[in-house]
């Protein structure tokens, strides 16, 4: 048997760190919302007991460092499942970008095992199967628009923001999300207003929307990659509504209404990076 599964990368509408816990890791509050740039897996059904991954990327790699690897074995172990899978992935979301392509590909490895092995859980057993794995990976499993806290592992649905394009541009350098998280002296941390921007989701009120994102990790990628502040300001000026950089970045994405101003904005930022794309947000 084959089976797909789409595995849609995410932005961050907020993103926020409140306090360090016990276990090293940050507790944490990030708005998130999917779009319409995907990863496709396809899953093939195999007799042996063993996993295997294909994939094509010269940043990923394709054996048990892939995070979709690392989800197929922690299922397999979890529900002592004795048969095989092999996972080829179609990768088209930039790697170490701040788009949770590496989250969003174990999120479908889960949703995708459950399907091919008639499991029947649920989402939420999924995501807190995630949580083993990622921050970004329990509400990966869900998809849409919602709210993550604690580790990431706590993920409650918002009403998604109104329907709007997104222009992403991504500076050719890659971030790692555990660097910049080693950098966080918590008292420096500028807080985004994320009780304001539920209220925004919550009525539909685009423009409110877009002056209350933010982003607590922005100005630590900042400060060490001065090309992120560069595009940013670059975005807009352009023209862009709401701007703002995802996770710890390096992409920077803008939201429009209007299809003409976003492909403004696309051809205005392809003058300043080589990845840029024009997306529709799935929220
Ligand atoms: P995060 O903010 O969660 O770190 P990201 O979008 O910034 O996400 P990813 O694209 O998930 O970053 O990649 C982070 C690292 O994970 C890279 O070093 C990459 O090689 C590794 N990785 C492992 N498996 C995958 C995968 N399936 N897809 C992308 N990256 C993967």
């Amino acid at each position: 048997m084959v089976l797909y599964e789409k595995a849609p990368a995410k932005i961050n509408l907020s993103l926020d760190v409140l306090s360090k816990r016990d276990d090293g890791y940050h507790n944490v509050e990030m708005i998130m919302t999917t779009i319409d740039l995907s990863d496709r897996i396809e899953f093939h059904e195999m007799k042996k007991d063993r996993i295997t991954i294909s994939l094509e990327s010269r940043f990923v790699p394709n054996d048990e460092r892939n995070l979709a690897y690392k989800a197929a074995a922690l299922f397999k172990e979890r529900y002592d499942i004795k048969a095989g899978v092999h996972i080829k992935i179609e990768k088209n979301i930039p790697v170490s970008a701040g788009l949770g392509g590496g989250s969003t590909d174990a999120a479908a490895v889960l949703r995708g095992l459950n399907r091919l092995w008639s499991m029947n859980l649920s989402l939420s057993d999924l995501a807190n199967l995630g949580a083993e794995l990622g921050t970004d990976v329990p509400f990966c499993v869900y998809g849409g628009t919602g709210i993550a806290s604690g580790r990431g592992e706590i993920v409650k649905s918002l009403k998604a923001p109104p329907a709007c394009w997104v222009v992403l541009a991504k500076p050719n350098i890659g971030v790692s999300s555990g660097m910049v998280f080693q950098q966080i002296k918590l008292d420096e941390l500028i807080h985004p207003t994320t009780k304001e921007l539920i209220k925004t989701l919550e009525e539909g009120d685009f423009s409110r929307m877009c002056t209350n994102l933010g982003n607590s990790l922005e100005n630590i990628t900042m400060e060490r990659h001065p090309e992120v502040r560069q595009i940013k300001e670059a975005m807009i000026q352009a023209g862009s509504t709401g701007t703002l950089m995802s996770g710890s970045g390096p992409t920077v994405y803008g939201l429009v209404m209007q299809e003409n101003k976003a492909h403004r904005i696309y051809n205005s930022m392809r003058g300043f990076c080589e990845e840029v794309f024009l997306v529709r947000l799935l929220g």
